[in-house]
């Protein structure tokens, strides 16, 4: 029995009716009822939420997924500190060889206290050679049965990226969501009719709208316009304030809201390592303060955390309670994980306490606190 937990005295996120009250987490889960000799986290004038559900993490303080997926464990006990408890690690298109280490490396028991890994997200390497963004040209490949063969949750694979409109996509799509893996549009230029034909096949998110893919113009619908106007497709967004402007932000929102809307960090390696030049594989890529890219310009994933996100919404006007949504309940529908997301009796005992502003202020796993701000 692991000792009982009582947030008290904030103001609660993700229960029916959100509302000052306590949260209780007794043997790693939300209780309704508070056991005498609980252990009391003072949550008074902060948010109690969720634990923060990240999809799509690509590394973190200096290690590379791709390069290095045996390091996720470093990359899981940082999360924690943006407010995220659970997470997909991120590998974009490899060498087969790389996405099996990467397999074979989340069968390692996780580390006490960091976020736990929910299955990957393969990001690649099926996608539009002309919407690769930073993805390494020859590592692309065209869909076909033998490069997903080994992929399905079984075998740790959760989400995968692909562009729909490539030769086989669809049967990829089709095959792959058949296995319960959930497939996203994305390095994409797919046509409305694709966009159509990859949401019948089972397609059920776009990953990261806006960027690297198709865009909307006003008599070319576009892959972003088709994604956005197709309501079985939840979309991924990296709300970093570098890859979609704000009054673009804001128009997403005023269209998807909570339900659709997967916020997303999209962090690489320099999320919470110092700014500089890095190699990452075969190419060089510079952090600057608030954004990463190559040397020819193009973005190359994020520098910060989820928690960021929540306030770039923050400052886009959305209420804390929705923004908080995108980050918890709608990437965990999204993944069809309905122990995750809310806090009402019964989820997975993790939470995150933010102030007004939405910093992180403490992270709860599994009914302990294993971050606090200012302890560092
Ligand atoms: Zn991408």
């Amino acid at each position: 029995m692991s000792p009982a937990l009582r947030i008290r005295g904030g103001s609660v996120l993700g229960r029916a009716g959100d509302a000052a009250g306590d949260v209780t987490i007794v043997d790693g889960r939300v209780a309704a009822e508070s056991p005498p000799g609980a252990e009391v986290l003072d949550a008074e004038g902060l948010l109690v939420a969720p634990g923060l559900l990240d999809v799509q993490v690509n590394g973190a303080v200096g290690v590379d997924l791709a390069s290095e997926p045996e390091r996720w464990p470093e990359v899981a006990r940082f999360l924690v500190r943006t407010g995220v408890t659970a997470w997909c690690p991120t590998i974009i298109t490899s060498p087969a060889a790389t996405v099996e280490r990467a397999q074979t490396a989340l069968r390692n028991p996780e580390p006490d206290g960091a976020a736990a890994p929910l299955g990957l997200h393969l990001e690649g390497p099926m996608l539009a050679p002309d919407w690769r963004g930073a993805h390494p040209p020859e590592h692309l490949r065209a869909p076909a049965p033998e490069v997903y063969a080994g992929w399905s949750p079984a075998a740790g694979v959760a989400l995968v990226t692909l562009a729909p409109e490539l030769a086989g996509g669809l049967s990829a799509v089709a095959e792959l969501a058949a296995r319960g893996v959930v497939v996203s549009v994305g390095h994409t230029g797919a046509r409305p009719t694709d966009v159509r034909a990859a949401a019948d096949a089972g397609a059920t998110s776009a990953t990261h709208l806006f960027n690297a893919m198709g865009p909307l113009h006003h008599r070319e619908v576009g892959t972003a316009g088709a994604v956005l106007s197709e309501p079985r497709l939840r979309c991924g967004l990296i709300a970093d304030g570098v890859h979609v402007h704000a009054d673009v932000l804001r128009l997403a929102w005023r269209l998807l809201g909570p339900e659709r809307i997967v916020l997303v960090s999209d962090a690489v390696w320099a999320l919470g390592a110092p700014p500089g030049e890095y190699r990452l594989g075969d190419t060089t890529v510079v952090a600057d303060a608030t954004s990463v890219h190559t040397t020819d310009g193009r973005l190359a994933g994020s520098r910060l955390g989820l928690d960021a996100g929540l306030r770039t919404l923050l400052a886009a006007g959305v209420p804390p309670t929705e923004a908080v949504a995108a980050a918890t309940a709608s990437p965990a529908a999204l993944l069809g994980r309905d122990d995750r997301g809310h806090l009402r009796p019964g989820a997975v005992g993790d939470a995150v306490l933010l102030t007004p502003a939405l910093e992180v202020a403490a992270t709860v796993v599994g009914g302990r606190v294993v971050y606090r701000a200012g302890d560092d």
